[in-house]
């Protein structure tokens, strides 16, 4: 960012939760049915339909709110948001306004700026306050004829799918602090299972409101929506652009406008949507078809208590039991299976470092090419628990590992299995590996010839054909220290 200025950015996230029917009705949520066939006359907004609650909703929404820290009201009240667009059949959007489901909230986050490669540069810990959540249903969708722009249409199946939106404080410096921040919604939600979290689909969308002040300035600066950004990527080159943008137009003299504006990933650009709405253009009122929201305080602590621990607590708790750095604690719980994997096979190998390293590398790398999930591996997390062991103690080499690694991931064999079948086992036994000295010294008497006169670097070259004559099993410091003894002799 220019010297001297400031960005001060916030964000609204809306999550869609993952339930099989709608909020208000018993229409099923699936995805990709031909258009108009989820709905029912709750759902188009028919006259004299009328909403049920549906109590899947409030308990993913429950879920997420303890994840993020929340205060769940014990009683909360559905508003209609007026607004009339053709995706949105009964005129207005059942949300929630000023007796929302959950809030003040806030999380404790790792963030770091990233370099040119898009390397992390220092990781600090942050923590970002969260105005609230509440509960709301999506609207339908648009779509227009690309062919003929005299004809649009709309579909209506989205209409009435349950969705959570959670509003941040404006407690964001830059970019890459929104990026880490809605990474980090991401993967909770998907981690709890209350949402795919899959920003292309749009089951996660995200809304950011950007503005600018001078370095030391109090006072809040005019603000622009960017709205519907489709990656995280996106998001965080979009928030970079709006930023720029903004100083540009203050320091030249002119002055910003309160708006909407869309990104546009062909000329990476913001540009005006239109101009911003106030809450008080919404008309909000209390929804007369719907009672409050109740729950208990003994539903709430039940849901607590049922709370697994957290990809974010776990990425820091994994730094720290296990010594790894945040971007591989990142990786190893970006996936619940994945993160109790890893702890499986750190715990019976008696080595993390050994264990985060062959998962981090060799595993994830093969079921990238074999395109299987980690609960799919054939790989027994025991198993590779009890291979590292195996290289620990010299039962066989690091090289020979990589061997017995392939094939345990082929057939889901046990490391010993293979080792035994494939006599793997690494030559220790002294008597054994002089034998093959001797050998390789009788082959190369040129060589002998010339390391005796002084050419002390042919070590190298003797102990890799010792290696090779052994199948690469005789161990390799006992290679050295024959070969050693037997030269100088
Ligand atoms: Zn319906």
């Amino acid at each position: 960012m220019k010297e001297g200025w400031e960005a001060v950015i916030g964000l609204e996230v809306h999550a869609q939760l993952k339930t099989d029917s709608k909020i208000f009705c018993g229409c099923s949520t699936e995805f990709g049915k031909e258009p108009n066939d989820n709905t029912c006359p709750v759902c188009l907004g028919l006259p004299g339909a009328l909403p049920v609650m549906n109590r899947e909703v409030v308990k993913n929404a429950g879920k997420a709110a303890l994840a993020l820290n929340l205060k769940i009201n014990n009683e909360s009240i559905f508003a209609r948001k007026n607004y009339f667009y053709p995706d949105l059949p009964k005129g207005y959007q059942i949300s929630q306004y000023d007796s929302p489901f959950s809030e003040h909230g806030a999380v404790e986050i790792l963030t770091s700026e990233r370099d040119e490669g898009g390397r992390a540069t220092e990781w600090r810990l942050r923590r970002f306050g969260i105005t609230r959540a509440h509960i709301e249903e999506d609207a339908g969708k648009s779509v227009h004829d690309i062919g003929d722009p005299s004809k649009s249409y709309v579909n209506l199946n989205r209409a009435g799918t349950p969705l959570l939106e959670i509003v941040s404080e404006p407690d964001f410096r830059s970019s890459w602090e929104a990026y880490d921040y809605v990474n980090f919604l991401r993967r909770t939600l998907q981690y709890i299972g209350v949402c795919d979290g899959n920003m292309e689909e749009g089951n996660l969308r995200c809304d950011a409101n950007v503005s600018v002040r001078r370095a030391g300035d109090t006072k809040l600066g005019v603000r622009a929506e960017i709205k519907n950004v489709n990656s995280l990527r996106f998001l965080q080159k979009a928030i970079d652009y709006e930023i720029d943008r903004q100083i540009t137009v203050l320091e030249t003299g002119g002055k910003i406008t309160q708006e909407t504006r869309l990104w546009n990933e062909k000329d990476g650009k913001t540009h005006t949507m239109r101009s911003k709405e106030d809450a008080h253009d919404y008309r909000y009122f209390p929804e007369p078809d719907l009672p409050p929201l109740e729950v208990s305080k003994e539903w709430v602590e039940r849901l607590r208590d049922d709370q697994p621990e957290l990809p974010e607590a776990r990425r820091q708790r994994f730094m720290r039991d296990y010594d790894l750095n945040p971007d591989e604690s990142f990786t190893l719980t970006g996936d619940r299976k994945l993160a109790d994997y890893f702890e499986t096979v750190a715990k019976a190998a008696n080595n993390s470092r050994a264990a985060a390293n062959w998962i981090l590398s060799e595993l994830l790398r093969e079921l990238k090419n074999a395109d299987v999930d980690i609960s799919a591996c054939k790989i027994k997390a025991e198993d590779l628990g009890a291979m590292i062991r195996l290289i620990d103690d010299k039962t066989i080499s690091g090289k020979i590992a990589k061997e017995v690694f392939v094939e345990m991931f082929e057939t889901g064999n046990s490391p010993a299995k293979i080792i035994n079948e494939k006599g793997l086992a690494q030559i220790t036994d002294t008597s054994a590996i002089e034998k093959i000295v001797d050998e390789v010294i009788a082959a190369n008497p040129k060589q002998v010839e010339n390391y005796r006169g002084g050419k002390t670097q042919l070590m190298g070259f003797f102990v890799g054909q010792v290696l090779k004559a052994s199948g690469g099993k005789a161990n390799p410091q006992a290679v050295n220290e024959i070969l050693k003894k037997k030269l100088d002799a």
